[in-house]
């Protein structure tokens, strides 16, 4: 399952994050989520209850909003916005695009707290 391997990469990046922060628990955890990952939120908030159980995001609220997504077309050389399921070019219509980005979960801020 997607969610269930993203989850499980998520509670590492974010445990990574608390440890450098000095965070000795994770209350919150944003997140942008490419267009292109296809991923839905739902099941990853769900998958990541699972996958946190015992990490020091465990019980942390996720927040989601959408990442940035670019691609540029290999035939005409044109950069546009891929969306899911149809990352053809609006210039020549190819199908031959090359994500820049637009396919990753990114972590943008972890918030929790301190060790005393
Ligand atoms: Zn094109």
């Amino acid at each position: 399952m997607h969610e269930l391997s993203l989850a499980q990469a998520l509670v590492r990046r974010i445990d990574e994050e608390a440890v450098k922060a000095g965070l000795s628990k994770v209350l919150r955890a944003e997140l942008r989520v490419g267009p292109l990952l296809g991923a839905d939120t739902g099941l990853l908030a769900e998958a990541f209850r699972c996958a946190s159980e015992g990490a020091r995001c465990a019980g942390a609220d996720l927040e989601f909003s959408p990442g940035p997504a670019s691609a540029v077309c290999l035939v005409c050389g044109g950069v546009y916005v891929p969306r899911w399921g149809d990352t053809r070019c609006p210039h020549c219509g190819q199908t031959e695009p090359r994500i820049l980005e637009g396919a990753d979960l990114i972590l943008a801020a972890v918030t929790g707290e301190r060790d005393d």
